[in-house]
């Protein structure tokens, strides 16, 4: 049976809020018995918008990561209220608002903090897929249409087509290590998960200090060779998806107008300045 998975594009998300707006027109002071409680005016949206900023002016990243339920096929807050949650046949988890009525417990059920306290209905709350709108036909969510740069696609695949697709498409989930299977993916994680290493090379001539273009750089860990990048116009290099605190790194350039080398610790992601060429024979004189 075909079931609901939803996937994200890290990197598409510009933090516009517009997926948290649909979502809180669609729910606040709108009643969906059997789906939902209607949403309070003033608290927490069932979708958040994290953010993560990454190196020093001017190599900076700043990355958004839409988060809400994942609807996991092995849900730790099934589990812990099997009771009152369920998992429908495809594949959406629902709280029922009657039956966790006065459940607040069940908040802290969820190790995703996808679940939020409505005080006024005294009930706990997720985005529910907007299931609501997908029973009456609808082909995908609130968040996805309301979307300006195409972060979400709703695909519903049977479990075997969605695990090949998210195979082919290095499509992962958050905490894996939990087990829950969710069923939102995420493509292009490694740019919330990992770090990078970058800096700016430059040389002087005849008394004029100018970036360096094309210049060889090369990255080492344990006085071993790991990866290499070349500098662009800007002179500036940048080494991608390295995993974060992955300890102590060693930055080379060697060039016709000279060497450097820089060594760094990486906690997160590192700006390293300028490495400035300085030739060999200025380098025997130090
Ligand atoms: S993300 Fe949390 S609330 Fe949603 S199904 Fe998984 S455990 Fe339950
Ligand atoms: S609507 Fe799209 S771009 Fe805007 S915050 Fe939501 S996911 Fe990000």
């Amino acid at each position: 049976m075909s079931k609901w998975n939803l996937i994200i594009n890290v990197g598409r998300c510009e933090n516009c809020y517009n997926c948290v707006i649909a979502e809180r027109d669609e729910h606040v002071g709108n009643d969906f018995p059997g789906y939902a409680a209607p949403a309070p005016a003033v608290g927490d949206s069932t979708i958040r918008i994290l953010r993560r900023v990454q190196g020093s002016a001017p190599m900076v990243e700043t990355t958004y990561l839409p988060v809400m339920c994942n609807h996991c096929d092995d849900a730790p807050c099934i589990r812990s209220a099997p009771d009152a949650i369920r998992k429908r046949d495809d594949g959406i988890v629902i709280i029922d608002p009657a039956k966790a009525k006065g459940r607040k417990d069940i908040v802290d059920s969820c190790p995703y903090r996808a679940i939020v306290w409505n005080e006024e209905q005294e009930v706990p709350q997720t985005w529910i897929f907007d299931a609501h709108l997908l029973d009456q036909g609808w082909k995908q969510p609130r968040c996805q249409q309301a979307c300006p740069t195409g972060v979400f696609e709703a695909v519903k695949l049977e479990d075997a087509a969605m695990q090949q697709k998210a195979a082919n498409e290095g499509l992962k989930t958050l905490k894996q290590r939990l087990g829950a299977k969710p069923r939102v993916w995420y493509r292009g994680l490694e740019r919330w998960e990992t770090c990078f290493i970058g800096g700016s090379v430059s040389a002087e001539t005849g008394g004029v200090v100018d970036c360096v273009q094309g210049a060889k750089v090369t990255l080492s860990q344990e006085g071993k060779p790991i990866s290499t990048a070349t500098t662009d116009g800007f002179g500036d290099f940048r080494f991608d998806n390295l995993p974060k605190g992955g300890g102590a790194y060693r930055v080379e350039v060697s060039l016709a107008h000279g060497r450097a080398s820089r060594d760094c610790i990486l906690g997160e992601s590192v700006y390293l300045g300028e490495l400035r060429l300085i030739q060999a024979e200025e380098t025997a004189d130090l």
